[in-house]
């Protein structure tokens, strides 16, 4: 018996551990202090009414004889994809509803896909990024390489034609930078991706928080990126379902690698390792997706998108520079005074009472930036920014 001693090679993960330890460390020393935390990647609203009630019908749906279901199609219900197809339709990407894979969530997904792949690839991740990525690959024993994100270039690293690579991640909206490419920079990768013969895994887990018109919702919005890329996206932070689990996955009928298609293999990997999501959720997703359902999204996102501005408004008035904020809910700024993430932490925490979350946790080029989401409640993101204003004005 042998086992993965590749698991030994993953980095653990101490970044919420330790942010909880100091959290709780400072309370039971000040047991009067009013804590906000803006830390969290979690949303708070509660789901959009049009999903409960399609959730609501469907429990009952399954009560009665008649209209009882038992296993449902692994790769999801037909409504549903049709559902994902017309979303994508509207922004003028015409997808089959076949090249839709309904799951239980972006997360399961990204590291799911890595079965498609052999051992022997060399992974590009870019730095600082979601952790996912790195360690569902470290697991495999993959090569990774790092695409560097600075401040420089708007933490949207740019291919270099020197590095090789096969498989190749990309988060746009980003977490934690917020930062998101236009056309011109997802082309780019495109283009490389293609001259690589890599694959490119696209995570538009934060698509629904684009505001600005022109700015790409879906990698398939660039020329011949059927040809390279799987697409990952979610209900989580659309409708709210970080706790319900919804999410789909985009496998184009033109993608092929070594004359296998990747469809046809996902399709193969689904049927036999996973059993579909739940009917009640699906119907709840499918009504997220209906024209009542994204109204009440939109209006959920638009609360967050305020606390967002709020955030950034602040740091405008300090004059603190950050990315994000404007199509996602993170804000991801440099910290003053050339101090480190955790220094900034630990001075927040102290001095403001506030929660946010170190740069260095995403990555190397994490340090000296800081993350500070928009799911909290509008009095108190509000309340934060004026403690922060308070203690950076000092
Ligand atoms: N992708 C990114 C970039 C995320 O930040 C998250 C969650 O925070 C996910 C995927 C996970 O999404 P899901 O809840 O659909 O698993």
């Amino acid at each position: 018996m042998k086992i993965n001693r590749n698991y030994e090679n993953i980095q653990d993960s101490y970044l919420f551990t330790n942010i909880a330890q100091k959290v709780r460390a400072y309370s039971e020393q000040n047991p009067r202090a009013d804590i906000i935390r803006l830390g969290i990647g979690d949303v708070t609203l509660p789901l959009p009414e049009a999903a409960v009630t399609a959730m609501a019908e469907a429990a009952r749906e399954l009560g009665v004889q008649e209209t009882f279901r038992g296993y449902g199609p692994e790769q999801g219900y037909g409504f549903l994809k049709d559902a994902v197809r017309e979303y994508y339709a509207g922004r003028g990407v015409a997808l089959e509803a076949d090249e839709i894979f309904i799951s239980d969530g972006a997360k399961s997904d990204l590291g799911n896909i890595l079965d498609l792949f052999d051992a022997d690839n060399t992974v590009l991740v870019p730095d600082p990024v979601y952790p996912v990525y790195v360690d569902t690959n470290v697991m495999a024993g993959r090569r990774i390489v790092y695409a560097n994100a600075t401040a420089e270039n708007g933490f949207l690293p740019a291919p270099n034609r020197a590095q090789q690579a096969d498989i190749i991640y990309i988060c746009s909206p980003n977490n934690p930078t917020g930062a998101v490419y236009p056309k011109e920079g997802l082309a780019a990768w495109v283009n490389y991706a293609k001259e690589q013969g890599a694959i490119i895994l696209y995570d538009a887990a934060y698509e629904a928080f684009i505001a600005e018109p022109g700015l790409p919702r879906s990698i398939y919005e660039i020329e011949g990126a059927r040809e390279c890329a799987i697409e990952f996206c979610s209900f989580s932070k659309f409708a709210g379902f970080t706790g319900t689990r919804c999410g789909y996955t985009v496998v184009p009928f033109a993608l092929e690698r070594e004359g296998a298609k990747l469809n046809k293999m996902w399709l193969r990997r689904q049927t036999t390792k996973f059993n579909g999501v739940p009917y009640i959720v699906q119907r709840g997703a499918a009504a997220a997706l209906s024209a009542e359902g994204r109204k009440q999204c939109l209006e959920h996102i638009g609360y967050y998108r305020e606390n967002a501005r709020v955030i950034s408004q602040t740091l405008d008035e300090l004059g603190v520079w950050y990315t994000g904020g404007k199509n996602s809910p993170y804000v991801w700024l440099r910290c003053p005074n050339g101090m480190d993430s955790w220094a900034f932490f630990d001075l927040l925490l102290h001095e403001a009472n506030v929660v946010g979350t170190p740069g260095a946790g995403f990555g190397k080029n994490g340090e000296g930036f800081f993350r500070l989401t928009a799911f909290g409640s509008k009095e108190r993101t509000a309340e934060a920014m004026e403690r922060v204003k308070k203690l950076l004005s000092r």
